[in-house]
């Protein structure tokens, strides 16, 4: 095996028994990346030179000292994140030729707290500007492709992201998720991907969506180092008022328990018209799997899913349109001239939704709707302790196929919004593919602050399948 292919806890064994370096490990990602960024398009930035300098020292740092570990749970290890976060000194675009040349002066919480535990930045990942998008295809620097099939989207927004864990050119990444950008990515290119509970994650330096929505959160090889990397990124931060103040479990502790007795609960909305049928084919065959492991199945409903896509594009687009205010021309680079389509289109929404005497026809039914889907999951998880559901109802689409129609792009996102307005959890793990060879997800979603939980029965999962093992032929 490849150093570039190896998960967070293998190459921290590596590092720690010293059987390779941390220069050899980032090397391995480097090239990597230098074989096949060209034509996959998965990093805008690479820190080639600050990476491997850190890679030297962390060298030096073990060959002196053993017990570094303690403090620094990453340490020496590589990995990329959406370019959405603040790092300072390297540049961050969102995505959007506004911030061609803007370079933050502070970092990301989570990009702080990484760096703290060890870890060290390759590079930044392409996304849809803002994180506009479910196919990576707004980013103003060129679509992502597909690692499975060059021809297809690798989804989006954090297409840049799951296209860099699925073709190894790193060994994790930290995406960002406002309605499905982490999960839907994550299930076209069969990696993991956890959109966490709202305020699980500090929003402090990430580059604002909609406000309300925004989560932060790993995207990984397996759900082990998904695990891992939730304990380090996850607290609360004295500089997001909305970051929660609960303790942070250690996740990879108990991710053994056993699943047995578990209520996994089926929408049966979620299974009706528009599901394609290999994607409803995995989906079954996974229930199928975590039945023989004990878990128990029970039918439940979440009525208003119809109205999930309508809140959502009302919400997202409202707070967007206040959020990208700041990009006036005066403060961060480029004027308002750069903004691309949908930029626009979500912007003039959103300002229409919000304005004198729409406000209550629109942004107020929108946020009234949200309190009934919100309560839709609460009575739901009075009968069930977690719900299993497709994370996209296709399999990934081709290149191209959906760019010239918003609403059939807006309709991918049918199964995911609905959890970002409820502010739950939910965990995306590969469940197959289509005859095609293209990858399919499935999400785990549990009531706020159940990420133990979904990780516990995406661990089980893991155990009984060989999914997430499968690399693409690039
Ligand atoms: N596809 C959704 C949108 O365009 C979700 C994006 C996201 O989660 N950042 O709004």
């Amino acid at each position: 095996m490849n150093l570039n292919q190896l998960t967070i806890k293998d190459a921290k064994e590596g590092l720690q028994q010293k059987k390779f370096s941390s220069v050899e490990l980032t090397k391995a990602c480097l090239d990597q990346i230098e074989k096949h960024n060209k034509e996959l398009n998965a990093f805008l930035i690479v820190c080639k030179d600050s990476v491997l300098e850190q890679a030297k020292k962390v060298d030096a740092l073990l060959a002196s000292r053993s017990e570094a570990w303690e403090a620094t749970p990453l340490l020496g290890i590589p990995f990329s994140m959406k370019d959405i976060y603040s790092t300072k000194n390297v540049r961050t675009t969102a995505g959007s030729k506004i911030l061609d040349n803007y370079i933050p002066p502070y970092n990301a919480t989570v990009y702080q707290k990484l760096i703290d535990a060890g870890a060290i930045l390759l590079g930044k990942t392409n996304c849809d500007a803002w994180g506009h998008g479910a196919s990576t295809e707004n980013s103003d620097f060129g679509v992502t492709k597909n690692p499975w099939n060059k021809e297809y989207v690798a989804g989006g927004s954090s297409g840049g992201s799951t296209a860099a864990i699925s073709s190894d050119m790193t060994i994790f990444e930290i995406g960002e998720d406002t309605g499905g950008s982490i999960r839907l990515p994550a299930s076209f290119c069969s990696t993991v991907g956890l959109k966490v509970t709202y305020g699980r994650v500090s929003r402090y330096g990430a580059i604002a969506y909609a406000s309300s929505l925004d989560s932060m959160g790993p995207i990984a090889k397996n759900v082990y180092d998904a695990a891992y990397i939730l304990e380090i990124i996850a607290g609360k931060d004295e500089k997001d008022a909305t970051s929660s103040p609960n303790n942070v479990p250690n996740y990879t502790d108990r991710l053994n328990d056993n699943i047995k007795g578990l209520r996994v609960g089926l929408p049966k909305e979620f299974f009706g018209k528009g599901l394609d049928t290999e994607v409803k084919q995995a989906i079954d065959a996974a229930i199928k799997t975590l039945t023989s492991q004990g878990t128990e199945i029970v039918e439940i409903s979440i009525p208003s899913v119809e109205y999930g896509i309508a809140t959502y594009y009302i919400i997202a687009p409202s707070e967007t349109s206040s959020n990208l205010a700041r990009y006036d021309g005066i403060r961060y680079g480029n004027d308002r001239s750069s903004f691309g389509d949908e930029a626009k289109r979500r912007i003039m929404l959103g300002t229409y939704a919000l304005s004198a005497g729409y406000y209550d026809a629109y942004y107020k039914k929108a946020m009234q709707v949200r309190t009934l889907i919100k309560n839709d999951f609460e009575k739901a998880f009075s009968s069930c302790d977690v719900i299993l559901s497709p994370v996209s109802p296709t399999p990934p689409f081709k290149i191209g196929e959906k760019a010239d129609d918003p609403l059939q792009m807006y309709l991918v996102d049918v199964y995911t919004v609905l959890i970002n307005l409820a502010g739950i959890p939910s965990l995306a793990v590969p469940c197959g593919f289509s005859k095609d060879g293209l990858p399919i997800g499935m999400q785990i979603l549990g009531p706020q602050f159940s990420e133990e939980k979904l990780f516990q029965i995406g661990h089980a999962y893991e155990q009984a399948t060989e999914w997430h093992k499968q690399k693409p032929n690039l």
